[in-house]
């Protein structure tokens, strides 16, 4: 038998994209003389522009993390009563109809992609429901030409939480330009990242104008407070740490793209191993690599490897465990009931993120598969 392989040095889910520290400095320096920190200053303006072409979206607000960006977004949006979405997500999702004083009602899930199954809202529709707000779980996108004929027939708006499908393409189309609004992330784990931070991709411009207000107190352009806003700008420093990362974004995704391919080159052949993201070159952000196990193939529980995993220094990630459907917040819910639920509660104990970033490097991905692979030699061994 092959001794077990081990890290000295734990290996992480992720390692946040940082640019040189020389060249952010030189931005910092920038701040430093004109002295002009936050309030859509030169630097947040510019970075929403680059984003706004980088994207390919009609327009772009910019937003102190993706949370509030989401909230904001339903909130202009003046939706009322239900709003139908997932369960399979991070619960920053379903908060941000919480604190619009929207009820959530949980649609299941699809067995390959993990994301809403579209063919399961029509019968969750209610006269009471006003929009559908969907996940591109893991980069791969939703049935969005469903979801849109559907919203059409139903007359409900469509919101997408794109925190993983920054700079992806859908049918050969910008992910944000899908549904009335998407949301991006820029959290420090998220593929470009502004520290924290996010943003909404807008198609209607008067919309967009209405969150450039709400973000900054309901101010209008002539300091008339016209709506209920709060604070949820972007500053001066997150747009330099963001401008100084999209120069880099391109390189992290080639070389995530190449993890990608050998991580399917590795784990194709390990049974009761399925590879959950895509490897559509325009469809993929690159932002988590996942793997779905079948415990009956592969030997042991997705549990198991997690914590075996663990025991050799590699930190993968149960993304999103548990479903937000079973936190005590929501499980209250009718629609939250585990039997409605068949397919979610299913593959919350099967999936795993696989440490994933530009400088993990080829040599410590085939390592870690090769652990993976004697995991489950060892784990078939005993049963
Ligand atoms: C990261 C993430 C968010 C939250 O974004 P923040 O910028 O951290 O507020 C929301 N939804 C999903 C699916 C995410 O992965």
């Amino acid at each position: 038998m092959t001794e077990m392989d081990y890290f000295k040095d734990p290996i992480y889910i992720t390692r946040p994209l940082l640019p040189d520290l020389e060249k952010v400095t030189e931005k910092m320096k920038q701040i430093w003389d004109s002295k002009w920190l936050t309030n859509n200053g030169p630097l947040h303006d510019l970075l929403e522009s680059r984003l706004r072409s980088y994207l390919k979206v009609e327009d772009i607000v910019l937003f102190v993390n993706g949370t509030l960006a989401l909230t904001l977004g339903i909130k202009a949006m003046k939706l009322t009563g239900e709003v139908i979405t997932t369960p399979f997500t991070f619960p920053a999702t379903l908060l941000s109809l919480d604190w619009n004083g929207l009820s959530p009602v949980f649609c299941d899930i699809e067995n390959d992609t993990f994301n809403m199954d579209a063919n399961k809202i029509e019968c969750l529709i209610t006269d009471k429901t006003s929009a559908i707000l969907a996940v591109h779980v893991f980069g791969n996108p939703c049935c969005v030409n469903t979801i849109k004929n559907i919203a059409e027939k139903y007359h409900l708006k469509v919101i997408y939480d794109g925190a993983h499908s920054f700079g992806s393409e859908i049918n050969g189309i910008p992910a944000g330009r899908y549904g009335d609004i998407t949301m991006f992330s820029f959290h420090a784990t998220k593929l470009f990242n502004t520290v924290e931070g996010g943003a909404l991709a807008i198609s209607d411009r008067s919309l967009a104008e209405k969150l450039r207000a709400l973000k900054n107190f309901g101010f209008d352009i002539r300091e008339d407070v016209v709506s209920s806003g709060t604070n949820a700008k972007l500053n001066e420093i997150q747009a330099a740490v963001g401008l100084e990362v999209l120069n880099i974004v391109d390189i992290e995704r080639h070389k995530r793209r190449f993890l990608h391919s050998i991580y399917v080159r590795e784990l194709s052949e390990i049974k009761g191993i399925r590879i959950v993201t895509s490897s559509d070159d325009d469809g993929q952000s690159f932002q988590y690599f996942t793997i779905e196990i079948d415990k009956d193939k592969y030997g042991i529980s997705r549990d198991e490897l997690y914590l075996e995993m663990k025991n050799r220094n590699v930190h993968a990630r149960r993304y999103f465990y548990p479903l937000c459907s079973s936190f005590s917040w929501y499980r209250e819910i009718e629609s939250a009931r585990p039997e409605n639920l068949p397919v979610a509660n299913m593959a919350v104990n099967n999936v795993l993120c696989l440490p994933y970033y530009g400088d993990l490097g080829e040599e410590t991905a085939v390592r870690i598969c090769r652990i993976i692979k004697q995991i489950g030699v060892q784990g078939r061994r005993h049963l």
